[in-house]
C-alpha cells in the first residue's frame, strides 16, 4: 500500500477519473483483445513476401522505439501547446500515482492509470497507424503496409505489457520474470521525481537512450 502524499493522490484520482464503471479487466481485455486481432488480421493478408519486404519489421521496430523515446522525453514531460492532455495524464498523473518508492498497483482497477484509455488507442490507430500504412502501401507495395502495421500493434501491445508488469506488486508471477525484473529496474529510476525528466526514456527496451546518453541504472 503507497503511504503520503502517494496515497492521498490515488485516492484523489480514483475518485475524480475513475467511473464506478470502470473494470481493469475489461480495459486488459479490450487493449489486447481488439489489438491482437487486429494485428493477426494484418498479418492474414500477407501475399508471397519478399526478402526485402522482410525488412519492414526491423525498421518500424526501431523508428517505434524512437517515437517512444521522443514522445516522453518531449510532450509527455514537457508541457507543449495542443498537447497538454499528453503532459497532465503522464507528468500530472501517472508519476504522481506512482512514485520509485511506490511502483506498485493496489487493485486491478488502477490499471486505469496505467494503461492508455481506449479512445486514444483508437485515435492513434486512425490518425497515425492507418495512414501511413495507406501511404506503404501506394509508395512501396501492400506487404510492407500490412507487416507495418502489425508489427506497430505488436510494438504498441508490448509496450503495454510491459508497462503494465513494471507496475504490478512484485509477487506477482509476471513480475518475477527476469526480463521484467531488468527492464523495471530502469523504469523504476524514471519514476524517480528528480530523475523523471533526465533519464530512462524508454519504457520498453533502452535503445535510444542509450543512443542519446540517457540511460540511467536504479537509483538507491
Ligand atoms: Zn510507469
Ligand atoms: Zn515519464
Amino acid at each position: 500500500m503507497a503511504a503520503g502524499a502517494v496515497a492521498a493522490f490515488r485516492e484523489q484520482y480514483r475518485q475524480e477519473h475513475v467511473p464506478p464503471s470502470y473494470q481493469g479487466r475489461r480495459h486488459l481485455l479490450f487493449t489486447f483483445g481488439i489489438g491482437g486481432a487486429t494485428m493477426v488480421a494484418a498479418i492474414l493478408q500477407l501475399e508471397q513476401v519478399r526478402p526485402l519486404e522482410w525488412l519492414t519489421i526491423p525498421l518500424t521496430f526501431l523508428y517505434a522505439n524512437f517515437a517512444e523515446y521522443w514522445g516522453h522525453r518531449g510532450p509527455m514531460h514537457h508541457l507543449k501547446r495542443g498537447l497538454e492532455l499528453v503532459y497532465e495524464r503522464h507528468t500530472r498523473q501517472h508519476h504522481r500515482f506512482f512514485t520509485h518508492e511506490h511502483m506498485e498497483l493496489d487493485s486491478v482497477r488502477d490499471l486505469r492509470a496505467v494503461l492508455f484509455p481506449p479512445i486514444l488507442v483508437i485515435f492513434f490507430l486512425t490518425a497515425f497507424a492507418l495512414p501511413v500504412g495507406f501511404a506503404l502501401a501506394w509508395v512501396a507495395s501492400p506487404n510492407v503496409a500490412w507487416l507495418y502495421i502489425a508489427t506497430s500493434l505488436g510494438y504498441f501491445l508490448n509496450y503495454e505489457f510491459l508497462h503494465m508488469a513494471y507496475h504490478l506488486p512484485a509477487s506477482h508471477p509476471v513480475a518475477r520474470w527476469p526480463l521484467i525484473g531488468r527492464l523495471k529496474g530502469l523504469h523504476q529510476a524514471h519514476h524517480d521525481p528528480r530523475l523523471m525528466a533526465h533519464c530512462n526514456f524508454n519504457i520498453t527496451y533502452p535503445i535510444f537512450d542509450a543512443v542519446f546518453g540517457t540511460l540511467r541504472r536504479l537509483h538507491k
